[in-house]
């Protein structure tokens, strides 16, 4: 019988990527649900060719996606739900197998949870959700045994690199080690990483959003340009793999070829690698255990020659050190770091604040806002709401008036 998918954030670059293995193999699955937020039209087209049953789109865009939706000639008209009450209906619905958590930042924690307590198959895109709720989510998955499988090409390649035993230890809240010494996590280095400080001061959300190996969202596109997306996956890596933050190594390898890399206590070290196409751990989070086929090219080691490999430059680079530091505090610090460098990256790309205010911002953050116990959802998104008050506050002092 084919799988029942629902894609949250299928307007998206991973959204897409998702929706081009569906088609190849459609006899295996369907796609019950599709969720956009701005692109109406895109996400009109997708259900034109799709046919979903449901939609989810915020209140806001009704008008706008019905109108597409005539002039497109889209019959039968899907069910539509609306906000974030309906994209957590998606996500929970009997019908549903697999969820796609594809949503970029806090606005993808609620639906990625109630995948989570639905006890779904669920391919984590949306590392920000994890990030914030932490152990929180954990111990959802354990209860419901929800199978958590991620998509960040790093998360996928430790994944694939690591003994199986090890997932069946994960929710033991220890830490299996399983003759594991070490996590050794990849990072390109993204577009910035020759210039000096000075250069750094003077770029432009259009260089910021042009990576060199990867064509991502714009959002995750300046994390990597500040690697804060290395930190956020610092932060992930230790929840989903139940490792402290001293247990990963950041690497700097910019062809982005080996994807991560696990380091085992007789000398291995195993290496996932595959061209820079998030069409392969998309496929791995879907079938494994199984394989299936992708139209991603194989590796062609004669065509790559070189590797490097490079420690990171953390004068250059906070980002990286303020993640490992709010890991380390634990509790709310991670929703802290992760709020403040959304409304950063916003701010950036609104041309309010400059590149290397960016870090400057979090960092302030993370000092002016006390980090406690995250005991609950409900406290994790107060903190959110608290951290993104004080974050726009800071941009109104320290940013250009637009
Ligand atoms: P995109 O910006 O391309 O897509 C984001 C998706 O989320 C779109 O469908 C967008 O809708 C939707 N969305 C945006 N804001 C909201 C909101 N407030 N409520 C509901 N939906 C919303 O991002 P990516 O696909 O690049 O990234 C998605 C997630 O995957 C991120 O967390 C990212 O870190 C992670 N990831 C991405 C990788 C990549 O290669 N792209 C690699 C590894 C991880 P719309 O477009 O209609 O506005
Ligand atoms: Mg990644």
């Amino acid at each position: 019988m084919k799988q029942s998918v629902a894609i949250l954030g299928a307007t998206g670059s991973i959204g897409q990527s998702t929706l081009k293995i569906l088609t190849e193999h459609a006899d295996d699955y369907q796609v019950y649900a599709l969720t956009g937020q701005h692109r109406m039209a895109e996400l009109v087209d997708l259900c034109v060719q799709f046919q979903p049953k449901v939609v989810g789109i915020p209140t806001g865009q009704f008008n706008q996606f019905k109108t597409i939706a005539s002039e497109k000639k889209l019959s039968p008209l899907p069910e539509i739900v609306f906000d974030e009450s309906g994209l957590v209906a998606i996500a929970s619905h009997p019908d549903v197998d697999i969820v796609m958590a594809a949503i970029v930042g806090a606005a993808g924690l609620l639906p990625t949870l109630s995948a989570v307590k639905s006890g779904k198959r669920v391919l984590l895109a949306n590392k920000e959700a994890l990030v914030m709720s932490g152990d929180l989510m954990l111990s959802e998955a354990k209860k419901t045994g929800a199978l958590l499988l991620p998509v960040d090409s790093e998360h996928n390649a430790i994944f694939q690199c690591l003994p199986e035993s090890y997932f069946s230890h994960r929710h033991e809240n220890k830490q299996p080690q399983l003759g594991v010494s070490q996590i050794l996590l990849t990072a390109s280095g993204g577009p910035f990483l020759n210039l000096d400080q000075t250069q750094l001061e003077h770029v432009t959300p259009a260089q910021a959003c042009k990576h060199p190996n990867w064509s991502m969202g714009q959002k995750i596109s300046v994390d990597s340009a500040t690697l804060m997306n290395k930190g956020l996956e610092l932060i992930e890596a230790c929840h989903l793999f139940s490792i402290s933050e001293h247990f990963v190594t950041v690497v700097i390898h910019p062809q982005s070829i080996i994807h991560s890399m696990v380091q085992y206590i007789d000398g291995s070290t195993l290496a996932q690698m595959g061209n820079p196409d998030m069409c392969t751990p998309i496929a791995h989070a879907l079938a494994w255990p199984e394989r299936i086929s992708t139209s991603v090219q194989a590796l062609n080691l004669f065509d790559v020659q070189k590797l490097d490999f490079y420690p990171p430059d953390h004068e250059k680079f906070p980002a990286l050190n303020l993640a490992r530091e709010a890991m380390r505090v634990g509790g709310t610090a991670p929703t802290i770091l992760n709020a403040s460098n959304e409304i950063a990256v916003q701010a950036f790309l609104d041309g309010r604040i400059k590149f290397t205010q960016i870090t400057d911002l979090v960092e302030q953050m993370l000092l002016q806002v006390a980090s406690h116990i995250a005991d609950s959802i409900e406290t994790v998104l107060q903190v959110d709401r608290q951290v993104r008050e004080c974050a726009m506050q800071w941009v109104e002092k320290h940013g250009v008036a637009v």
